[in-house]
């Protein structure tokens, strides 16, 4: 018997739209969230993390939208409630020493990496691994934050006052002379069927996704190897849902960054460009159903809108766009929504994205459009 109702921990807008992906089917959704007028509560109720054994007993299966979901309220959980991702899979994206000694056991590309836990250990690494260094809180980092990079080995102990300080482990990681980002997601479902959609090439700017391009150009050549990977994650994890994991091409190939145990915002174009979302295909597979089609439907490129609203007007005017909006008050680097723009010609969609540019208020998103852009990770500290 499939699932009815699915509990979520999170309640933002990856929350709202797995939910929206539920509704045609007949799926109802609950989440935890502290805050109540979260995205995700116009489609279900919305429980505080005080609240879990409520939240638990409306739901036939719990599933997750936030990575950082704490370990200790999944714990909380009654023991024969299905998780879906499971445990394991949270326990390990939640630490980035524990994720690149897994994806290293699978003999997944990462860069050379060391444990940090007092300054010694930071000379050492840059003893062992050279200059720049990458380093890293190894838990509750996000968006680039709790990051520097180590240029100069003079400025070690530095690095390591502003990280850590004692407070918290690092991780120290050989800079990765990429050429680009991409990323693979791919589903699971419970009977073990692996699906994977067409990689995307992703673009920040100042820590944060810009926009995806999907299919990642050129990138024939990596599709395999990106499938061959995420699937052993998903097969090691006896993962159920969607997996992302976040790559750097090198030119001797796919380096793993990081994974994330749910959707993400770099498949975000797959609500109209998939055949099946990764909202849809999650849904399906934390509730037991049958998996759907990841085959493209058009070329697409998806850009975020960050801090500010567009003019819906300008933006649906656009032919090929879709818009959608998370109903989020406007913040400076706050995600409010995303635009897909799709097209079957890669001028045609070049076009059509010079356009949305031009309809972005926040200028930052025009340079960003003018092919401004920088390998340096915005939050990132530089020493
Ligand atoms: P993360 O939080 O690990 O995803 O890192 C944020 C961004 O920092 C990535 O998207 C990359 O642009 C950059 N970055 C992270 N790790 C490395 C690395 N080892 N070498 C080069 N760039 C990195």
């Amino acid at each position: 018997m499939s699932a009815q109702h699915i509990g979520i921990f999170g309640g933002g807008q990856l929350g709202r739209m797995l939910a929206q992906a539920g509704l045609p089917l007949g799926l109802q959704c609950s989440f935890v969230e502290n805050t109540p007028d979260c995205p995700a509560a116009v489609l279900g109720p919305v429980y505080p993390s005080g609240q879990l054994a409520d939240f638990a007993a409306q739901a036939e299966v719990i599933s997750l939208e936030f990575e950082n979901t704490p370990l200790a309220d999944v714990d909380r959980l009654p023991a024969d409630q299905p998780l879906y991702p499971p445990r394991l899979a949270l326990a390990t994206a939640q630490n980035r020493l524990l994720e690149k000694a897994l994806f290293a056991q699978l003999d997944i590309p990462v860069p050379g990496y060391r444990a940090v836990h007092q300054p010694a250990d930071l000379h050492a690494a840059v003893a062992a691994l050279g200059l720049p260094l990458v380093v890293k809180t190894a838990t509750g980092g996000y968006d680039g934050k709790g990051q520097a990079i180590l240029r100069d080995a003079a400025q070690t102990d530095i690095v390591w006052q502003q990280l850590g300080a004692g407070q918290v482990v690092l991780i120290a990681e050989a800079f990765v002379p990429f050429q680009r980002e991409v990323s693979i997601i791919a589903v699971r479902g419970q009977d073990g069927e692996i699906r994977c959609w067409p990689l995307a090439e992703n673009h920040h700017h100042e820590g944060i996704l810009s926009h995806s391009i999907v299919p990642a150009p050129d990138s024939d050549g990596l599709l395999a190897d990106a499938q061959a990977y995420i699937s052993r994650l998903l097969e090691h994890l006896q993962y159920v849902g969607v997996l992302t994991l976040e790559l750097f091409v090198t030119a001797s190939g796919l380096v793993a960054n990081e994974m994330a145990p749910r959707v993400h915002n770099s498949g975000h174009w797959s609500i109209e460009g998939a055949v099946c979302s990764q909202f849809e295909n999650h849904m399906r597979a934390v509730a037991g159903l049958p998996l759907g089609s990841t085959a493209l439907v058009q070329p697409c490129v998806m850009i975020n809108i960050i801090g500010q609203h567009p003019r819906r007007e300008a933006i649906l005017a656009i032919e090929g766009a879709h818009l959608h909006l998370y109903g989020k008050a406007e913040r400076p680097g706050r995600k409010l929504g995303h635009i897909t723009l799709m097209a079957a010609e890669p001028d045609v969609l070049r076009e059509r994205q010079r356009i949305v540019a031009q309809c972005l208020p926040n200028p930052l998103a025009l340079l960003k459009y003018a092919n401004v852009f920088s390998k340096k990770p915005g939050n990132c500290l530089t020493f």
